[in-house]
């Protein structure tokens, strides 16, 4: 039996995390805790390392892969950092902000994570147990999320093993993630003008009081490959705004709509995101045939939220990662 087969869920202890390290020097892949969600990682300086997160996932190769690194150190080695790029990283690093940066000349970057553009997806986790794993390697490491492409993201490790169990030899288990939502991503351009690519943890108008309003000028747009409408699926219909459940529904509650599950009783809107995939998968799992889903309010982290609903809700055939 190759070790393909048996998907191990190690704890993120010292000896785990040295495990983890030996697979991924040697060009395989792990599953990570992080504090947004599990990540599918691999050394970003090997294009057949890449190529194995590519494969695994299922994800069309003209979606580039975030890397994560271990200190702006590193980063630097990477990415051209401007005056406003220093800035961010020092309030957001290590934490959810993605970085689209341009890619320095000389980097040690497979092309196949950047999918050939000029710039580059960066961020410093904060996880402790991705930290651990990142210092102790010599190499930065890409790493999209632990699940096939379209599906929904992992928050645990049941959800890894649910969607990728025979693809990887090992899931190291950090327990659940603690934001829950994947990074903001935010592009700086050259000229001055900046955009927010995802909505995520840090709110865009935490950003605005920092970089100003969000470039509006078409041709300064950068694009967001991989940003596709369908996302996050969970193989059924998904209903939003939903204040009850139609026959055959599962709801998923928000403050007062109570619903088969809640994301949070006391409308939260952190707790919310931490608990936002946990609640899809049950929703995917439970026998009914459709899923509601209770409003949320669009502020905040709630505009994250409302973004992976509606990719979630977006029929088949709209595209994907
Ligand atoms: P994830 O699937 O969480 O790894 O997020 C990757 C997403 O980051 C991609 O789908 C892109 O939308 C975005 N991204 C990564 N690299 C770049 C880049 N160089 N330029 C613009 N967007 C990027
Ligand atoms: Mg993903």
């Amino acid at each position: 039996m190759s070790d393909k087969d048996v998907t191990e869920v190690v704890a993120a202890d010292a000896a785990g995390i040295a495990r983890a390290a030996q697979i991924l020097e040697s060009g395989g892949l792990v599953a990570v805790p992080t504090e947004t969600v599990y990540g599918l990682a691999a050394r970003a300086d090997s294009g057949n390392a890449v190529a194995k997160i590519y494969a695994a996932k299922g994800r069309p190769d003209f979606n580039p892969l975030i890397v994560h690194v271990r200190d702006l150190e590193q980063a630097l080695e990477i990415a051209d950092f401007d005056e406003r790029a220093f800035d961010l990283a020092a309030r957001f690093w290590p934490g959810p902000l993605t970085l689209v940066l341009p890619l320095c000349d000389n980097a040690s970057i497979a092309s196949a994570v950047t999918a050939g553009l000029s710039t580059i997806a960066l961020r410093q986790p904060s996880h402790p147990m991705m930290k651990a794993l990142l210092a102790k390697l010599g190499h930065p490491l890409a790493a999209p999320s632990a699940n096939r492409s379209e599906g929904i993201s992992p928050t645990r490790p049941e959800h890894v093993l649910g969607s990728l169990g025979s693809e990887i030899p090992m899931v190291l288990d950090g327990g659940p993630c603690e934001r829950g939502v994947e990074s903001t991503i935010i592009a700086l351009r050259a000229g001055g003008g900046w955009s927010l690519l995802r909505p995520g943890p840090i709110t865009k108008d935490s950003l605005v009081r920092i970089l100003g309003t969000e470039s509006d000028d078409a041709d300064d747009m950068i694009e967001a490959p991989g940003q596709l409408s369908r996302h996050y699926s969970p193989g059924k219909p998904v209903r939003l705004e939903a204040m009850r459940a139609e026959a055959g529904e599962f709801l998923i509650g928000f403050g007062p709509v109570r619903g088969d599950c809640n994301l949070s009783p006391a409308g939260d809107l952190k707790e919310a995101a931490a608990r936002l995939y946990s609640c899809l998968h049950e929703a995917a799992l439970s026998n009914k045939r459709a899923i509601a889903v209770a409003p949320v309010p669009h502020e905040g982290v709630g505009r994250a939220i409302n973004d992976r609903l509606a990719r979630a809700a977006t029929p088949p055939g709209a595209g994907a990662d």
